[in-house]
């Protein structure tokens, strides 16, 4: 991994923590990450991405769009914090993302996969990983096409993308939350956040 093995984001009491929210496109994590947003303090950390914007995706909230040959050289000037490629796609967490917000001592929330997850456990063993699973295979399926913001193709390769990271799920992350009702997971998360060690007191 292309990374710095510097870790200054320890877990003290002036320091925010990194919580990892992760699961499938189409599980409502958008949706549950803003219910945490709203009740914790706690922010979002925007990424980088070689991917295209989607109608309705604004540089800067949704993403950092950038080309690949920017991407690798924010890899290798330390600016990236972890990485992967997705569906052909590189994605990854800016320390500029990070930082300032944990610095702040206020919690920060990354929305990422599997080996973005792992990379996070490796140098920040106190972040909080949470999966976000679909009841199974085909409410995804039925959730991804009728958001229709996604081609056929793309969901094809996200639906088996899906399955790999919902195997591995249990190995990888701290909790795993069957979203069958969204109201419930979001209340699930929340009590998850707001127990045991984690700091994110609900106000
Ligand atoms: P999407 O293209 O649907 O926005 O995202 C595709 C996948 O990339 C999702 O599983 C999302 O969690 C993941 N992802 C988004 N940003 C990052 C990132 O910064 N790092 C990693 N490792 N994965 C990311």
């Amino acid at each position: 991994m292309e990374q710095s093995s510097e870790a200054p984001y320890s877990n003290t009491s002036r320091n925010g923590r990194l919580t990892v929210i992760s699961g499938p496109s189409g599980v409502g994590k958008s949706t549950i990450v803003d219910a945490i947003i709203e009740t914790t303090p706690s922010e979002f950390s925007v990424s980088a991405t070689t991917r295209a914007p989607r109608t309705g995706e604004t540089e800067g909230v949704d993403y950092f769009f950038v080309d690949r040959e920017t991407f690798r050289a924010k890899i290798h000037s330390g600016e990236i914090l972890e990485w992967a490629e997705y569906g052909g796609n590189l994605y990854g967490t800016l320390r500029s993302s990070v930082q300032p917000i944990l610095a702040s001592g206020r919690n920060v929330l990354l929305d990422i996969e599997n080996e973005g997850a792992k990379q996070i456990k490796a140098h920040f063993p106190e972040a909080l990983l949470i999966f976000v699973a679909p009841p199974d295979i085909h409410t995804l399926r039925t959730r991804l096409t009728g958001r229709g913001d996604t081609p056929e193709d793309d969901i094809a390769l996200r639906l088996s993308a899906a399955q790999q990271q919902m195997t591995e799920a249990p190995d990888v992350y701290d909790y795993v939350v069957i979203n069958t009702d969204l109201d419930r997971t979001i209340s699930e998360v929340l009590d998850i956040l707001g127990s045991g060690s984690n700091e994110l007191p609900i106000h």
